[in-house]
């Protein structure tokens, strides 16, 4: 077990192309051992330490670089039990240190060119290089500008020139509403959302089915990307059919399974085929799919890192290699919060992170237990956030006992009080369950609808989408209010494509 971080999931990496020097490869041999029993290292090459409290968060087993999942637990990892979540020994140390505000730097995806290299010859070298300390001496006699220096120091080092991830909140750069959800949540009246569940098989018709009974209640559509690391038809393609059958689409984008370039280029073909929302997850751990489980190294980047990414997309028009982009995609983006895994303050802290890196709206866990809900709001509210982002609460109607049971305990990071267990299980038959679910939907709406804060409702009734209008109708909840955005411009011919001018032209 390393001496200050958990111990490690997966091996430590290895370069791509080995060192040639024998000296470097003997030093970095030692490197390697040394962090190892420390800190757990893998050997990434693009370390955050400074920042994590010293404990180091490639001990994770989805290996994420920017705050604890959404089914961590005080206890235990949720994709291996047997160890603690790394995020919370991060989150605890930090809170300990009083450094609980460094872990709102958004960091950045690994390099994979450094990754198994030697980083502390690397790291002198730098430090000699830009000449501005920080110096030994200023530890001993001026300990504040030691400090300052060895901060700043470390924040060149961590963050590249093609990343300059921050603490800061970003503001969307633009001004009209680019969809009809932005453009709904700005009236300022409650919101619905549903959830639709993607084809297990190829045909789209059971979507315009579903979309057929949703698309006057609701203001989008949601659709799941491989949750649960199982597939289904991709939630691009189900999008595009939610679209042509006249409903917009939230489009979620899982980084599991995906590397960087292919997360840009899937955001930018959905941008192409009309998708403007999408929800940026990280993704269930593959432990949590059938079998048989593919190799456990399945995460590039974060959801935090997508946000940020797609964000400066959106709004500098740049790939993450730099290339510019000339037609701009118009994202309107999404993130995923859970108000009950972690204790409400640790979750701001990550809530924020997503906000600033470019969160727009939020979509929770499923709310069983309203008072943990609101100390979530109130966590948010301290740290000025609710007037930043859009908070779509979850629901889910419960179709059965069996339902309650399971989401109360095999689902990590939902809370179901046993109140609530208990009125489905004194439900009587099927039917009677299905009422008491509908029921206790409904009194959680009726406090949703009036909490401050709250932006509009979530309704995840999958495999049970025709249950829906029936909530919003007894719910009393307002339909979609504005049903049209002026016409989005069409793409325009870029520079590099032969342009109108460029034919010949005949009189
Ligand atoms: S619970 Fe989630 S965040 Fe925590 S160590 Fe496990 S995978 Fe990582």
């Amino acid at each position: 077990m390393p001496l200050f971080s958990p111990r490690r999931y997966q091996p430590p990496f290895y370069p791509a192309q080995r060192e040639e020097s024998l000296p470097i490869r003997v030093f970095t041999a030692f490197e390697r051992t040394s962090k190892g029993w420390l800190f757990g290292c893998r050997m990434c090459g693009n370390c955050i330490l400074q920042e994590t409290a010293f404990a180091c968060p490639m001990t994770c087993p989805k290996g994420l670089r920017n705050g604890l999942c959404g089914g961590a637990t005080p206890d235990h990892c949720e994709v291996d039990p047997s160890r603690p979540c790394t995020w919370y020994v991060i989150y605890n140390r930090a809170e300990r240190m009083g450094r609980l505000d460094k872990l709102l730097e958004v960091n950045a995806p690994i390099d994979g060119s450094r990754s198994g290299h030697e980083t502390w010859l690397d790291m002198i070298k730098f430090w000699r290089k830009q000449k501005q300390g920080p110096y030994p001496l200023d530890f001993l006699f001026n300990r504040k500008k030691f400090n300052q220096e060895w901060d700043r120091f470390f924040y060149e080092l961590r963050q590249p020139e093609w990343w300059q991830g921050d603490s800061l909140y970003h503001p969307p750069a633009y001004e009209e509403p680019v969809s009809l959800l932005e453009a709904n949540l700005r009236t300022g009246v409650f919101v619905t959302t549903g959830e639709i569940a993607p084809p297990l098989g190829a045909s789209g018709d059971i979507i315009f089915k579903k979309v057929g009974w949703l698309k006057e209640y609701v203001t989008a559509a949601n659709f799941t990307d491989n949750a649960s690391a199982s597939a289904r038809m991709n939630s691009m393609a189900s999008s595009k059919i939610c679209l042509d059958a006249g409903l917009e689409p939230v489009m979620q984008l899982q980084a599991r399974d995906r590397s960087r370039v292919v997360i840009e280029s899937d955001a930018m073909g959905a941008a192409g085929l009309g998708v403007r929302n999408i929800l940026c997850l990280s993704g269930d751990h593959h432990r949590f799919g059938p079998q048989p489980m593919s190799k456990p190294d399945q995460f590039d980047m974060d959801a935090v890192q997508v946000l940020w990414m797609l964000r400066r997309m959106r709004d500098e028009g740049i790939y993450l290699d730099g290339r510019e982009i000339k037609q701009r995609p118009r994202f309107f983006l999404g993130a995923a919060a859970s108000p009950f895994g972690a204790p409400p303050k640790y979750e701001a802290i990550r809530a924020e992170k997503k906000i600033n890196a470019g969160a727009q709206f939020i979509q929770t866990q499923p709310v069983f237990d309203y008072d943990r809900f609101t100390d979530w709001l109130e966590a948010l509210d301290k740290r000025n956030l609710l007037d930043k982002v859009y908070i779509l609460a979850g629901i889910i109607p419960l179709k059965s006992a069996g339902a309650a049971h399971f989401m109360a305990e095999d689902v990590p990071g939902v809370v179901v009080p046993p109140e609530i267990v208990k009125r489905m299980d004194e439900a009587g038959d099927k039917d009677g369950q299905q009422e008491e679910g509908v029921a206790i939907a409904l009194e959680m709406i009726e406090k949703l609808k009036n909490t401050p804060g709250i932006s509009g409702m979530h309704v995840m009734a999958v495999h049970w989408e025709a249950i829906v209008p029936r909530l919003v109708e007894e719910s009393g909840v307002p339909r979609p209010v504005i049903q049209s955005l002026p016409e989005v411009e069409r793409p325009v011919p870029t520079e590099k494509r032969p342009s109108a001018a460029a034919q010949p032209v005949s009189s």
